[in-house]
């Protein structure tokens, strides 16, 4: 029910316009310097699933509550590289895909339930949008892009004035 809500959100003006930004974005010509022209290897948690991605095209927090909703964060970090590159190398008997929209499918691991990628053939034609952490060599990117942020949780741009510990604080 909450992604229909999200479908519908989707098709009016404002984030139809946030799409097409989105897409312009996504020209190779948008690729800054953080971004590397070679492969890139990923992998689940427990390792049955191993990927191999396309250069990627750019890396972007999407803000909007379907992501939030089906990933359970605040905001989620995606790596978007052409699907045509995309390539499961081993544990693809693993892969489930869930349908989140019409159009959206999230994939992740069956045996540890790590998101690998999402696709939207409509509204994101050919790309795959791979979730960061998941890519061996995430430390070597940085985001470019934040969308839908009329979507975004308020907090996010304070993040910096949380009380913050380099690990948990003790208890007691
Ligand atoms: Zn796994
Ligand atoms: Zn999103």
């Amino acid at each position: 029910m909450q992604a229909r809500v999200e479908e519908k959100e989707n098709l009016n003006p404002k984030h139809s316009k946030l799409a097409s930004r989105l897409t312009e974005c996504l020209s190779p010509c948008a690729i800054g310097d953080v971004m590397s022209e070679a492969t890139m290897n990923g992998s689940c948690k427990c390792g049955n699933i191993h990927y191999v991605t396309g250069d990627p095209l750019q890396v972007v927090n999407c803000h909007c509550s379907l992501c939030r909703n089906i990933n359970g964060s605040a905001f989620s970090s995606y790596v978007v590289t052409p699907l045509a590159d995309f390539k499961i190398e081993q544990g693809e008997q693993m892969l489930r895909g869930y349908a989140a929209t019409d159009h959206a499918i999230k994939h992740f691991c069956a045996t540890c339930g790590t998101p690998l990628y999402n696709i939207n053939p409509v509204r994101y034609p050919g790309l795959a949008m791979i979730y960061f952490g998941t890519l061996e060599k995430h430390d070597q990117l940085s985001p470019g892009l934040n969308v839908y942020c009329s979507s975004k949780m308020n907090w996010v741009n304070a993040l910096h004035s949380i009380r913050s510990f380099d690990e948990a604080p003790q208890r007691g």
